[in-house]
């Protein structure tokens, strides 16, 4: 990676994390967390030194109010352009409900504690719809992946100048590294589509994985994708 370029991962957003992609001309944003997480988030826009205009686009992995709760506030402060796949872009932007997830899991006892992540966050302007394959400028050309099962248009960001995979929610790193379970697989809208996306990310070449939930992979991340792909069989 050149030396200007890092990943500064923003925790501290209530539920989940998202991350800024700081290159020399410009920074990209990694989902925005809940609703009221600008703030934070600019704090560490101004603490590595950059200004809110730097932020040039915004990359959504997918319309749960955890990765889109700011992104109307973020919206106005940076200017950003914002990206997101084409299924989920009318969710992001008002003009269409999310789908239900699946109705088994609703009736848990946790759904009272997470429910409000399942919800889209305030409508926001979407620029660029996505789809599988798609690149995007980011790390010398990031490739988009559609990855769907959690949500429909869920896509994860390939980087692979720098052997880097963002998941988005398609892989999760809470319970165990595997597609969402427990608490964030609740809101998975098919489980089945959701295990083959994870199997799609394992077959990747990349050293170092970041996830919408759970601890950031830190080298030979795609040799641990393939041993968890390898158990949901
Ligand atoms: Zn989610
Ligand atoms: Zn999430």
């Amino acid at each position: 990676m050149a030396s200007t370029e890092a990943v500064h991962t923003i925790e501290s957003l209530g539920i989940g994390r998202a991350y800024i992609y700081q290159e020399q001309d410009k920074l990209t944003l990694i989902d925005t967390g809940l609703t009221d997480s600008a703030e934070r988030i600019l704090a560490i826009v101004e603490k590595i030194g950059r200004a809110p205009a730097d932020v040039r686009q915004i990359f959504i992995t997918h319309h749960h109010n955890d990765h889109t709760g700011s992104l109307a506030d973020l919206v106005e402060r940076t200017g950003a352009q914002v990206l997101a796949h084409k299924i989920e872009a009318p969710v992001i932007r008002g003009d269409r409900p999310p789908a239900k997830p699946d109705a088994n899991v609703l009736r848990s006892i946790l759904r009272p504690v997470m429910g409000s992540a399942a919800q889209p966050g305030a409508s926001a302007r979407v620029d660029r719809e996505l789809e599988d394959g798609d690149e995007v400028d980011i790390g010398g050309g990031a490739k988009v992946l559609h990855v769907p099962g959690h949500t429909m248009g869920s896509v994860a960001l390939f980087i692979p100048k720098h052997r880097m995979l963002f998941a988005g929610d398609a892989a999760v790193s809470t319970l165990g590294l595997g597609p969402p379970a427990g608490p964030f697989g609740m809101f998975n809208e098919n489980r089945e589509q959701a295990a083959l996306s994870f199997k799609k990310l394992a077959a990747l070449d990349f050293d170092r994985a970041f996830f919408g939930h759970g601890k950031p992979l830190d080298g030979e991340a795609a040799t641990l994708f393939r041993r968890a792909a390898d158990q949901l069989d």
